[in-house]
């Protein structure tokens, strides 16, 4: 039987009126909420995320202001952007769109961002609460594929899980979130052996690799939840990194890409944006 497709374009309309409706109540205390955005560089794929966050702000009644640089700008201007947004306190949130050019140094950029705005969860303080099990802000990907796999009903205690990818703002921190759900977690990478063994045993497979096509159904388990987080654009079309008619004949559940994982980080970017606003406001 054919996998129950994981609709995270449904999930995120629900979650981001959830959102909107306890915005609309900071409103009525005269507090409005407002994403701050740096982007630097006129990257065609950046571009088109940020204008998703903007619309995304709009919807739920969030105001951003963005902030674009030069694509040559210097680190210290970065940091002066960064720093202007921390000491706003009409700001709640800051998001630096990544990647950044070459010669900016994107980790001491990071840093620079005050943890209770960090709305992305990656700076190092963000980080080692979740590594230690206090977190506060959480990564909005891995976030959104908690929610996901909530949405399942599926009972997360004791399952294998599969995470291929080892990036710090997806693999590593979606790993910690589902062993914190008591799953027993395999971290693969470009280096390891006989990936498909270990791909085999999962009854939940989160692939964030970034190659079209990558996972086939012979490395999927029958029944496995698949998450597919991949985002590759060919010839103009978004793919993921699963090869989705043929792993859909496997699996229990499965994210499509378009529609899967992607809506779902830009809602927990409106969930966080909005519980920073909470926590520095209230
Ligand atoms: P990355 O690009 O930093 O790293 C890719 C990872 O894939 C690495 O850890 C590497 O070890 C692993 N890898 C590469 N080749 C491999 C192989 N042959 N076998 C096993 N592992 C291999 O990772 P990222 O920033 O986490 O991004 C991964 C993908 O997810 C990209 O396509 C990115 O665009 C996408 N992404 C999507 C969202 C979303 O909202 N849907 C968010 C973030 C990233």
């Amino acid at each position: 039987m054919a996998a129950q497709i994981l609709d995270g374009k449904a999930l995120s309309a629900e979650i981001k009126a959830k959102v909107a409706k306890r915005t609309a109540e900071l409103n009525k205390q005269g507090i409005d909420v407002c994403l701050g955005v740096i982007m630097v560089g006129d990257d065609p794929a950046s571009q088109i995320y940020v204008r998703n966050k903007q619309n995304a702000c709009d919807k739920v009644g969030f105001c951003s202001r963005t902030v674009i640089l030069d694509k040559g700008t210097s680190q210290e201007d970065l940091e002066k952007a960064i720093e202007g947004m921390n000491e706003d306190d009409a700001i709640h949130g800051i998001l630096v769109q990544l990647p950044l050019p070459p010669q900016l140094d994107e980790k001491k950029a990071l840093a620079l961002i005050r943890p209770e705005k960090d709305v992305d969860g990656f700076h190092v303080v963000n980080a080692g609460m979740l590594f230690t099990g206090q977190k506060q802000v959480v990564p909005c990907t891995p976030k959104g594929i908690m929610a996901m796999l909530k949405h399942t009903g599926i009972d997360l205690n004791g399952k294998e899980a599969v995470v291929i990818g080892r990036s710090d703002i997806v693999g590593k921190p979606i790993a910690m979130l589902l062993l914190e759900q008591n799953c027993t977690v395999t971290i693969c990478h470009s280096h390891t052996a006989q990936l498909r063994e270990h791909t085999r045993r999962a009854d939940i497979l989160v692939s964030a690799v970034g190659k079209p096509g990558f996972v086939t159904a012979d490395m999927v388990m029958p029944g496995a939840v698949v998450i597919d987080v991949g985002i590759t654009r060919v010839d103009g079309k978004v793919v993921g990194d699963v090869a989705f008619d043929e792993v859909k004949e496997v699996a229990s559940w499965i994210t499509p890409v378009p529609g899967g994982v992607g809506p779902m980080t830009i809602a927990m970017l409106m969930e966080n944006t909005l519980e920073a606003a909470e926590r520095l406001e209230c």
